[in-house]
């Protein structure tokens, strides 16, 4: 098979999945509790231990990173168009079914083969560790800002919500030149957004005279939040036109009255991960201006610890599990 073998760190995504049990939403990373089947950890930087016959773009040693899924069918629309992460075939890197009908158990294994299509090339200066929530939060925030032209210095761009995905989004938005507002329930989060990540405003999304004041003002916005929240106050911060982008996936349904785009044009997308040319180009830009995820390094033993913590939503910004390291073996 034309497939690179790599080993390294595993990313422990905080978002959450429908892969729940009796109404209860479960983090992406917890273990199936209905299906039984492999935990959930996508991304995986590491260093390619092997290579199979026929693999031209990797060889044994090169920094690679695998992503959300591993596969696709290579022939339909979205593939053909380099949208693959939309394939309705899309083989997930964990938990999915893969062209021969097996599970795939990317989770907390030690070793993953993949075929070379589907891997992407780690700039020799991004750090295993940060670079690992890149490959799954740092591409579902920077694809669709590059896709929607919010990608443009002198921008103004709404990051709703300061956790995996969002503190993501606000690096990405200062690095392209925007300006970046972060937008969250708690105004405790005011010192870290402004201080820690450089955001140029924070604005209390319960505070009905700064989200006035705002109004009208953004060309974009990222809506990270995965708890139930109401949109209309958002979309009402967008210029006429502005184009809105949910990344986040509250369990119930989000309440859209027409009114809310049709005066002035607006419009609301979804996005998922990124294509592999997204993924690799968000890599390189990443590399280029220093961008990595705020982590922190736990190892196997401390999973069903940071599983509870997730739950919590106590992590800044996402657990990284040094699955080489937890196995004694060479990263
Ligand atoms: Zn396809």
């Amino acid at each position: 098979m034309a497939a690179p073998a790599i080993s390294g760190l595993r990313e422990m995504r905080t978002s959450r999945s429908r892969c729940s049990s009796a109404g209860s939403a479960i983090p992406i990373s917890t273990p199936s509790r209905t299906s039984g089947a492999t935990p959930c950890t996508p991304s995986s930087p590491g260093v390619v231990t092997d290579v199979g016959p026929g693999v031209t773009k990797f060889k044994a040693g090169d920094t690679v990173g695998v992503g959300y899924f591993v596969d696709s069918c290579r022939s339909c629309e979205c593939c053909s168009k380099g949208h693959e992460n939309y394939c309705p075939q899309v083989v997930h890197a964990s938990n999915g079914v893969d062209l021969s009908g097996a599970t795939t158990q990317g989770g907390f294994s030690d070793v993953v083969v993949v075929r070379q299509d589907y891997v992407v090339r780690v700039p020799e200066s991004l750090p295993l560790d940060g670079a690992a929530p890149l490959l799954c939060a740092g591409v579902t925030v920077y694809a669709p800002l590059t896709q929607y032209g919010l990608n443009e210095t002198g921008k103004h761009l709404g990051v709703v919500g300061l956790g995996g995905l969002g503190h993501m989004a606000v690096k990405f938005g200062k690095a392209f030149g925007m300006k970046v507002t972060v937008i969250s329930t708690s105004p405790g989060k005011r010192d870290e957004a402004l201080e820690r990540f450089s955001a140029d405003a924070f604005l209390v999304s319960r505070d009905p005279e700064q989200m006035k004041a705002a109004m009208g003002t953004m060309d974009g916005i990222i809506d990270t939040v995965s708890a139930g929240h109401a949109i209309v106050p958002l979309l009402e911060l967008l210029k006429p036109m502005g184009q809105m982008v949910v990344v986040g996936a509250p369990s119930k349904p989000l309440e859209l009255p027409a009114y809310a785009i049709i005066a002035g044009g607006k419009r609301v997308a979804g996005n998922v991960v990124g294509s592999i040319a997204d993924c690799q180009a968000m890599l390189d830009f990443a590399a280029e201006h220093d961008i990595t995820a705020d982590i922190e390094v736990v190892g196997m033993d401390y999973v069903n610890t940071a599983i509870e913590r997730l739950e919590k939503n106590d992590v800044r910004y996402r657990f990284v599990i040094d699955v080489a390291g937890s196995f004694g073996a060479a990263a």
